[in-house]
């Protein structure tokens, strides 16, 4: 079937598969990018080995979305993970499945996911313009006319606006979006970094950066109050806090900081182990260790690079005597590995914010097309609406579907 002419603004996740799907339907599409090349966000996903989607069943995948997640029922249900499983294999890039129900690519590299796009754009014939940026979206008594690019105006029926969030604005997304729609009249809502890493002035990160801690449980508190908790991996960085469970817990986190509130993050080394039984296996240690010091003993509980850190936080002096070790201390020791604390000071900013919270009114977009609820032709994909889900190829599934739903619904 012939349709009208579609521009798609933005080459990233949501724009490609956009472009791709318009064009199989029919469309006259034209790709405007305003970077040198098309999906760079793409290329440095999931530490550049790009994670395209989870292996998750709807109903638990949607909840990865907060409560924004069920406006993505509908399209789910049109584009989901199985079908981006079957484009993959049809365009010959296998993917294998990792812990946490984590798809990425055998080849391990993100950039054979951009070269499957540029491909299948190229054999459906979408016309790709690079260093074209959109700087406004026109409109005439209520539909789109065209779009500003590069100070020209480009007419079209249909536009896809598709040019991402906030973050990682070196790879092009710098929130343009937000301002383009925000001028044809759409709401944009409270707009904030996500999975950002945290920052910490706690001494102690000067001898425990570089360091990532795996199988841990980390609590948020908030005013002293435990807010949330998460377990597996942590890194300590230069600045502070970050990996899989400080991202997750972040999003709580920045909301309270802005709003004046205190935060610390207690780890607990030793999940596996409530304090009795921990306490079970020091005493053991310093029996069978008799007259080891108290560094070599703790050698075999924690990361070398802790060691000062817990000395220091224990108040234990490094040359005492192991065979006569107070058991006051020992407890102390124990409450430690149960319970470190480091006090946050703030988030990181939009250049390390994996996504962006908040985004175009998910209330003035039709969950069923991707289309404006207020201008006609208009189409909203990718992270630019309201939404953004935990780590784990759940954020780009959304981006592929909903830019899947926007090409299909072009006219
Ligand atoms: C470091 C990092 C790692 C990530 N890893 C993963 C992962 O492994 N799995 C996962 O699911 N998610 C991951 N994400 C999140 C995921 O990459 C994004 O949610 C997703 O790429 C969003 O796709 P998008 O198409 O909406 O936007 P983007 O991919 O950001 O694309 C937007 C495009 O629009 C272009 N553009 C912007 N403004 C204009 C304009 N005015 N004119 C023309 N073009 C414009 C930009 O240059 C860009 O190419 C990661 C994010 C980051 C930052």
């Amino acid at each position: 079937m012939v349709r009208g002419k579609t521009i798609v603004v933005g080459g990233g996740a949501a724009g490609l598969m956009a472009a791709g799907r318009a064009a199989q339907r029919g469309s006259d599409v034209l790709l405007l990018e305003k970077m040198e090349q098309k999906g760079r966000k793409i290329g440095i996903s999931g530490k550049g080995r790009c994670n395209v989607t989870n292996s998750a069943e709807l109903p638990e995948f949607m909840t990865h979305f907060g409560k924004n997640g069920k406006f993505l029922r509908q399209c789910f249900q049109q584009y989901f993970s199985q079908e981006l499983l079957t484009f993959f294999q049809e365009a010959n890039l296998p993917l294998s499945l990792e812990r946490g129900g984590r798809y990425f690519p055998e080849s391990g590299r993100a950039l054979d996911v951009v070269k499957v796009f540029h491909n299948w754009l190229e054999r459906e014939k979408v016309d790709f313009r690079k260093r074209s940026h959109v700087s406004r979206i026109v409109v005439k008594d209520g539909s789109v006319t065209g779009v500003v690019c590069n100070n020209i105006i480009i007419e079209t029926d249909n536009v896809i606006l598709a040019t991402g969030g906030q973050s990682y604005p070196r790879t092009g997304s710098s929130g343009d979006g937000y301002k383009l729609a925000g001028k044809v009249g759409h709401t944009i809502t409270q707009l904030r970094p996500a999975l950002v890493p945290l920052s910490s002035s706690d001494p102690s990160l000067a001898s425990l950066k570089g360091l990532d801690l795996r199988n841990i449980e980390v609590r948020l508190f908030i005013d002293g109050k435990k807010k949330g908790q998460d377990f597996g991996e942590l890194s300590f960085t230069p600045h502070g806090l970050s990996g899989a469970t400080i991202l997750s817990l972040s999003e709580q986190v920045v909301v309270a900081i802005d709003q004046g509130k205190q935060i610390s993050i207690s780890l607990d080394l030793k999940p596996a182990l409530d304090e009795k039984k921990l306490n079970a296996r020091l005493l053991r240690d310093l029996e069978t260790r008799r007259g080891e010091s108290i560094e070599s003993i703790l050698r075999g509980l924690l990361p070398k690079e802790f060691i000062a850190v817990c000395l220091n936080a224990c108040d234990i002096p490094v040359a005492i005597d192991t065979s006569n070790f107070p058991a006051k201390m020992r407890k102390k020791l124990v409450h430690w590995f149960k319970d470190i604390r480091f006090e946050i000071s703030g988030y990181r900013s939009w250049s390390e914010a994996i996504v962006t919270s908040g985004g175009i009114s998910l209330k003035e977009i039709d969950p069923k097309t991707m289309e404006s609820k207020l201008i006609k032709g208009l189409f909203i994909a990718g992270e630019l609406l309201d939404l953004h889900a935990d780590t784990g190829g759940f954020n780009l599934q959304a981006a592929f579907s909903t830019g899947w739903l926007a090409g299909s619904s072009v006219r």
